[in-house]
């Protein structure tokens, strides 16, 4: 392979993630706009997340799936800042290649970008990074779901994402529910578990009750392989009453633990003639359970779930009322413990709605967690990237050799997320840029674009913030994925040499 093949290498893969950029870079910041994908089947989402945009996209080129790849690792790690990512090592990579251009090789440029991203990251916790108080929680949770709804209640669902984080400790813990109808307003926090199903029988169920968790089924055991018996009628109607027997006698330990009647929730399927006989005595059977939904519920009771029902030891009291949503059916369950469990009960107008709202929501959840457990926080709006790349250029000129030019490139490139968020903002990106430079040198290290007015605002009086390690792994994602594709000549290089 001659030299210029391994260059056409290069640059299909950095054309490629152009397009990829291209196509989540407008959707960056609160001004960002919105894209609506549809698949063969006409079903479609709008959505603002680059990592949902992302995850839906066809992609077949491997250097794009590169991408894509950093912007999930951006999402698992730190659950926001996908659509920042991408658009850096879009940058990046376009920056390599007017390096490629002036001759430097692809290892020199990835030598420079990583210990650009090294001296920027310290410089990001040293000196831009800072505690947070109770009040950027709310701060940094309404950062995250700016943009995800121009709904104006973001002050008041910022505060319930908090509360919730609080109360449960992680995000992971946090269950969210969306119901159509009402306005984001209606939101609340509701403090017990949620199931989305009906009791298998109608039954009228008391609102202070009993109730018991149970991992398995109230029907008939299946059989495991596939085994044929052959029975006479005398012996299948054995067969099956003894099955019936049995099951009923397993119902009959429950009622001994529900003397006033109850409801019961089971993890597996419950037969009819069952339900009808625990009816009888006033106990109501909820069945098919997801495991989720069988923890949430154990630990809003502070029950244990018993394996069987013969293992049940004792049952737990509760509050619980049902309500109906669009024909769908909730059982609201509340514990008489204090418990960590907590359910998140969004309301919005319509499913497409709710679904970019929840979107935002997780992102929120996610990031008040982050701080929540140690992590620092930074002014957003891009200002901590413009106070990155003044402080590179001013310590470019410590490298020695050609690598400078990597690190002053790498600098220019961290300009484009408050470029980008002032250009989607309606703005001129070159004079964002430019202020934010002159600011910088007066020492304000917090400026951002200003999408209410023209020109630019402090971030930090605007409550935009966010979490350090959000800005730092972004750093170090697209850092990562823009030098193992400037590589990928190499590899070839080599192989054709
Ligand atoms: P990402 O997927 O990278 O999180 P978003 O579309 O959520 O992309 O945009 C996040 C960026 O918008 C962050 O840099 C954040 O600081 C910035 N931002 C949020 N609210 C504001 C605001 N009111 N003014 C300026 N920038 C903001
Ligand atoms: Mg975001």
């Amino acid at each position: 392979m001659t030299d210029n093949e391994n260059e056409n290498a290069l640059r299909t893969n950095i054309n490629a993630v152009k397009t990829i950029v291209h196509t989540v870079k407008s959707t960056l910041g609160p001004n960002g706009r919105d894209k609506m994908m549809v698949d063969a089947g006409g079903n479609a989402i709008v959505t603002n997340d680059g990592a949902t945009i992302l995850r839906e996209l066809d992609v077949a080129h491997p250097g794009a799936k590169m991408i894509i790849e950093c912007a999930h690792t951006q999402e698992s790690l730190c659950y926001d800042g996908t659509t920042s990512t991408v658009v850096l090592a879009g940058q990046l990579l376009t920056n390599s290649e007017s390096l490629l251009n002036r001759g430097l090789h692809p290892n020199l440029v990835c030598k420079g970008y990583n210990e650009a991203a090294h001296m920027a990251t310290e410089y990001l916790k040293e000196t831009l990074s800072r505690n947070a108080s109770d009040e950027t929680l709310t701060a940094v949770a309404k950062t995250a779901i700016t943009g995800k709804t121009l709904d104006s209640a973001t002050e008041t669902v910022s505060r319930l994402c908090v509360e919730a984080v609080k109360k449960a400790g992680d995000a992971e813990k946090v269950r969210v529910l969306s119901l159509p109808g009402g306005s984001l307003r209606d939101s609340y926090l509701f403090n017990g578990a949620i199931v989305n199903k009906d009791y298998a029988i109608e039954h009228e169920v008391e609102m202070e009750c009993d109730m018991l968790l149970v991992n398995m089924g109230l029907e008939p055991e299946k059989t495991e392989q596939n085994v044929q018996v052959q029975l006479d009628m005398k012996g299948y109607s054995a067969f099956k009453s003894s099955d019936r027997e049995n099951m009923l006698e397993q119902a009959k330990n429950l009622t001994k633990h529900l003397p006033k009647g109850g409801v019961v929730f089971v993890r597996d399927g419950a037969s009819d003639h069952v339900c009808a006989y625990l009816k009888k005595h006033n106990i109501a059977v909820v069945r098919r359970l997801p495991e989720s939904t069988m923890k949430a519920l154990s630990s809003t009771l502070g029950l244990s779930i018993a394996q069987m029902p013969s293992d049940v030891e004792c049952a737990a009291k509760g509050k619980i009322h049902k309500q109906r949503h669009y024909d769908v059916d909730y059982i609201f369950v509340e514990g008489m413990v204090d418990s960590d469990q907590s359910t998140l009960v969004l309301r919005g107008a319509t499913t497409t709605t709710l679904d970019e709202i929840e979107r935002g929501f997780d992102d929120a959840l996610g990031v008040v967690s982050l701080v929540m457990n140690g992590d620092g926080v930074v002014a957003g709006g891009g200002s901590t990237y413009a106070s990155m790349a003044s402080y590179l250029r001013s310590q470019a000129a410590t490298v020695e050799g050609r690598a400078q030019m990597a690190i002053e490139a790498f600098a220019e490139a961290l300009e484009i997320i408050p470029a980008t968020i002032a250009e989607n903002g309606g703005q001129d990106p070159l004079d964002c840029i430019l202020s934010l430079r002159h600011a910088i040198q007066d020492g304000s290290l917090d400026m951002g674009p200003d999408l209410e007015n023209e020109g630019i605002v402090s971030m930090n009086e605007l409550g935009v913030v966010e979490p350090c390690s959000l800005v730092r792994q972004a750093i170090l994602s697209a850092t990562e994925v823009t030098t193992a594709i400037l590589k990928i000549d190499d590899v070839i290089a080599k192989r054709g040499a």
